[in-house]
C-alpha cells in the first residue's frame, strides 16, 4: 500500500555483486537499462565490510583494488535512486587482511592453541570483540552519512559456525558471565559447558542481529532496517546458530540465501525453504531470494550462465514458496552473455501477476513439524541421518503423491488446530512438555496425528525419557533395543545388516497366484487402507531403524518386523526369522475422531534415502486415511511429478503447480523443460458452483466442473509451472 515502508513493497531485486576491479569497468549505462527491463525495484550494492566501493576514512577499511578516490558504491546508489529503486547497502564483515589482524589481533578468533582461525589469506573476526561493536558500526554509520540507504544485508553476519570453537579474551569473559564456566575444549554433545555455549550462541547472533538494526535505525531512520542473509537450509542455519524464530521475528524482510542446491533433493528444496520460513516469520513478510544467474555447481563458476531452465525451475519453485524474485550476478563484466537474458521473461512475468503472489495464506491438509532444538540436541553431528532425512522423506511422500503440506514448528502446533488436519511428526525425538501437551491437544480438538520412530522419546535438551511423552495418547511404548540403524546402509551385498523386512497383516498370499506355501495362514479379511496398492505382497522392504515397542490393547499392529538374513551368494538369502511380534506399524483411533498412526519403522527416513516407493506410498495412504478421502486438492495425470501448493485470498484461491522431472544425475541441475501432464486437478470446493479458473502462465481460461464436492479443471501439461487462479462465486 502507499506508505508502507519499502520492506513492505519491494517484490523485484538485483544485485550485481561487484568484484574488486569493478570500479575500472562498470557500465552504468548497462544496469540501469538492465534494471528498468527486469521491472525490479530495489538493488543491493556493494557498500563496506571486506572491501569498501566508497573512499572510505576508517583506518584498515580495505578499499576496492581499482578503486581510488572513486565512490563507485555512492555513483549506483545515486544511479539507482534516479531510476527510483530502493537502496540496500550489502556489508560482508566476517573477515579482515594482515594488516587489521597486526592493529586488533584482539578482534580475531582463536583456536584452542591460541592461532588465530584463518580463511585463505584473511583473518576471521569474532562476533563477540570490538569489531562487532564498535568498529562495524561505524563503517554503518559511515555509510549511512554518505548515502541513506533504505537498509543493510549482511552477507557473512553471524561470524564462526559450530564446527569452531573461538577460545579469545571476549569469549572467555563473556561465556563465563552467561554460564558460570570454562569455554568448552571440544565438542562434546553430553558436556553440559557445550551445551551451554551452544544455547550462548544461538543467544548471541540474536543480540547481535537486534544491536546492528538499533545502529541502522539510529543512524538512519526507523525504516533503515539491518538484515543478515538468512539461509534455507535449516540445518546451515544451526550451524551458524541462528534461531529462525528469534530472527524473524527481529526481521521485517527475510533477504534469503539460498543459492546453492544441496545436492540431494530437486527443485522442491525452494518451494519447502519459502514455506518453511513463512511459517515461521509470517506470511505477511517479503521473502526475496538472491537467484545466481551463473554456475553454481560443484565447483562454482562465478562468470558462466546457469542454464535458463534451472533458474526457471529455480525461481518458479521459489514463486510456489512465497518467494520473491533477485536476480545476482558476480562482477558487473561477463564475456558469456547468455546469462543477461535469463531474468527478464522470469521478472516480467512476476510483475504481471504479483496480484497473486503475495498478499495470501496457505492452504493445506497436513503439517510436517520440525524444530531446530530437535536437529541440534537429538541429531547433533549426525542430523543428516537422525532428524532431517525423516523430515525430507515425509515431504518427499506427500510431493509424490501430490498432498499439499506445510512445514510446521514444534513451537505452533497449537496454532496448527483447525488450519490443519494431518500431523506428522518425523522422528521429532526432541519435545518440550509444552509441544507434546500441544500434540495431545490437537489430537483431543480432532485432529489426526502420525508419529514416527522415535518421536517424544527425548526431552527439548535431548535428555532420553524412559518412554515416549507421547506413549498415552498412541498407545505405544518403547522397550529395550532396536534393530537395524538411522545411516546409510552398507552398499556391499556381502553385508546384510540392512537386509530387513516388514510382514503386512492380514497375510494374503495364500489366496494369491503362487507356489504353495505350507507357512501362510488362510487368506482372510482386508487389509488396513494404509496397505492400499499393497495387495499383492505380505511382506515389503525395509532397511531402515526399529526401536523395539510394545503397544497397549486398542492399538492395532498392522506390520511386524522381520530379522536381516544373508544377501549373498544367492544360496543363503532366505529368512531365518520367518515373523517377529515387534511392532513396525500401529494405528488407534484418536480420542476425538482422528487417526493415530505410529511408524515405527522410520519409512521416512528410508524413502529420502532409498527411495522405496513403497514407503512413500504408506505414508500418503496415512494420510488419505486421516483425511477420510477428503483432500483440499488431488491431481491426476502427474505421475508424481507435479507438486501443488495451495493459497486463499479473499474469495479467490490460487494453485501454483510445479513441474518435478529431473533430466540430471545432480538434481538441482537442469538445462531443459519437459513437459509433464496434462493434468487434472480436483480441488475441495464444499459444493459451490464452479467458477471460471484463470491459467496464468498458459494465459488462457478453462471452465471448471463441478463432480460431488469438487471442482474439477484441466491444466494442461506443466513445463516449469503453471498457477492457476479459481475466483469463487
Ligand atoms: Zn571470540
Amino acid at each position: 500500500m502507499v506508505g508502507d515502508p519499502w520492506y513492505k513493497t519491494t517484490l523485484r531485486w538485483a544485485q550485481t555483486n561487484l568484484v574488486e576491479i569493478d570500479p575500472e569497468r562498470y557500465d552504468d549505462k548497462f544496469w540501469r537499462e538492465h534494471w528498468r527491463r527486469t521491472r525490479v525495484q530495489g538493488v543491493i550494492v556493494n557498500a563496506g565490510g571486506i572491501v569498501a566501493y566508497y573512499p572510505t576514512e576508517l583506518p584498515f577499511h580495505h578499499r576496492a583494488l581499482k578503486l581510488g578516490e572513486r565512490d563507485l558504491y555512492g555513483e549506483i546508489v545515486k544511479a539507482a535512486r534516479e531510476e527510483g529503486l530502493v537502496v540496500i547497502a550489502r556489508m560482508d564483515s566476517n573477515r579482515v587482511a594482515e594488516d587489521f589482524y597486526r592493529a586488533h589481533p584482539d578482534w580475531i578468533a582463536l583456536d584452542i592453541d591460541g592461532s588465530p582461525y584463518r580463511q585463505a589469506e584473511k583473518y576471521v573476526t569474532c562476533i563477540n570483540s570490538p569489531y562487532y561493536s564498535e568498529y562495524l558500526p561505524a563503517v554503518m554509520r559511515e555509510i549511512i552519512s554518505r548515502s541513506h540507504p533504505e537498509g543493510f544485508a549482511d552477507n557473512s553476519w553471524a561470524g564462526l559456525g559450530r564446527a569452531s570453537i573461538c577460545h579469545c579474551a571476549n569469549c572467555r569473559e563473556q561465556f563465563r558471565a552467561f554460564a558460570g564456566l570454562d569455554l568448552p575444549q571440544k565438542h562434546d554433545w553430553s558436556s553440559e559447558a557445550y551445551r551451554q555455549w551452544i544455547r550462548w550462541n544461538y543467544r548471541r547472533r540474536s543480540e547481535l542481529w537486534a544491536f546492528n538494526d538499533r545502529v541502522t535505525r539510529e543512524a538512519g531512520g526507523p525504516d533503515c532496517r539491518w538484515m543478515g542473509m538468512i539461509s534455507g537450509d535449516v540445518l546451515n542455519n544451526g550451524n551458524r546458530f541462528i534461531d529462525l524464530p528469534e530472527i524473524l521475528a527481529l526481521s521485517p524482510i527475510v533477504m534469503l540465501d539460498h543459492q546453492r542446491r544441496n545436492g540431494v533433493d530437486g527443485f522442491e528444496q525452494n518451494t519447502e525453504a519459502g514455506k518453511r520460513l513463512h511459517e515461521v516469520g509470517g506470511w505477511d513478510k517479503l521473502i526475496p531470494e538472491s537467484t545466481p544467474q551463473y554456475q553454481l555447481g560443484a565447483p562454482a563458476f562465478r562468470l558462466a550462465s546457469m542454464p535458463p531452465a534451472e533458474v526457471r525451475l529455480w525461481s518458479s519453485s521459489a514463486f510456489a514458496g512465497g518467494i520473491q524474485p533477485w536476480w545476482h550476478h558476480i562482477g558487473a563484466m561477463h564475456e558469456d552473455r547468455r546469462q543477461y537474458n535469463t531474468a527478464e521473461p522470469i521478472f516480467r512475468w512476476h510483475e504481471a501477476n504479483q496480484d497473486i503472489l503475495v498478499n495470501r495464506q496457505p492452504v493445506a491438509d497436513v503439517g510436517v513439524v520440525w524444530s531446530q532444538a530437535n536437529h541440534d540436541y537429538l541429531g547433533q553431528d549426525r542430523a543428516r541421518d537422525v532428524t532431517l532425512n525423516p523430515y525430507r522423506g515425509a515431504g518427499k511422500a506427500l510431493d509424490k503423491a501430490g498432498i499439499a503440506w506445510l512445514p510446521v514448528h514444534a513451537d505452533a502446533i497449537a496454532g496448527a488446530s483447525g488450519r490443519i488436519k494431518v500431523l506428522i511428526l518425523p522422528n521429532l525425538g526432541a519435545m518440550s512438555p509444552a509441544q507434546v501437551a500441544a500434540v495431545e491437544a490437537f489430537a483431543a480438538s480432532g485432529g489426526s496425528v502420525i508419529a514416527t520412530s522415535e518421536s517424544s522419546l527425548y526431552g527439548e535438551h535431548g535428555t532420553r525419557l524412559d518412554d515416549f511423552a507421547l506413549a498415552g495418547l498412541f498407545g505405544v511404548h518403547r522397550r529395550p533395543g532396536a534393530h537395524g540403524g538411522q545411516d546409510a546402509p552398507d552398499a556391499s551385498i556381502e553385508t546384510h545388516a540392512r537386509h530387513s523386512y516388514l510382514r503386512l497383516s492380514p497375510e494374503l498370499r495364500a489366496g494369491l497366484y503362487g507356489p504353495h506355501d505350507a507357512t501362510a495362514p488362510a487368506a482372510a479379511g482386508t487389509r488396513h487402507p494404509l496397505f492400499a496398492g499393497l495387495d499383492g505382497a505380505d511382506t515389503l522392504p525395509f532397511g531402515g531403524y526399529l526401536p523395539s515397542v510394545a503397544v497397549d490393547a486398542g492399538t492395532e499392529v498392522l506390520a511386524t518386523f522381520i530379522p536381516d538374513f544373508p544377501i549373498y551368494p544367492p544360496e543363503t538369502a532366505f529368512m531365518r526369522t520367518f515373523r517377529t511380534d515387534l511392532p513396525a506399524i500401529a494405528v488407534r483411533q484418536g480420542p476425538a475422531g482422528g487417526k493415530l498412526v505410529w511408524l515405527v519403522a522410520d519409512l521416512d527416513r528410508c524413502f529420502a534415502r532409498e527411495e522405496q516407493f513403497e514407503h512413500a506410498l504408506i505414508i500418503a495412504n496415512a494420510v488419505r486415511w486421516a483425511l477420510g478421502g477428503e483432500l483440499a486438492i488431488s491431481i491426476e495425470g502427474g505421475h508424481g511429478l507435479v507438486t501443488p501448493t495451495l493459497y486463499a485470498q479473499g474469495k479467490r484461491q490460487i494453485l501454483h503447480l510445479n513441474n518435478r522431472l529431473l533430466t540430471s544425475r545432480i538434481p538441482g541441475r537442469q538445462d531443459e523443460l519437459v513437459p509433464v501432464g496434462p493434468v487434472t486437478v480436483r480441488l475441495r470446493s464444499a459444493g459451490k458452483p464452479p467458477a471460471q479458473v484463470d491459467l496464468r502462465v498458459a494465459g488462457k481460461q478453462v471452465q471448471a466442473r463441478s463432480e460431488g464436492n469438487s471442482l474439477v479443471f484441466e491444466a494442461g501439461a506443466i513445463l516449469d509451472h503453471e498457477v492457476a487462479v479459481i475466483d469463487w462465486n
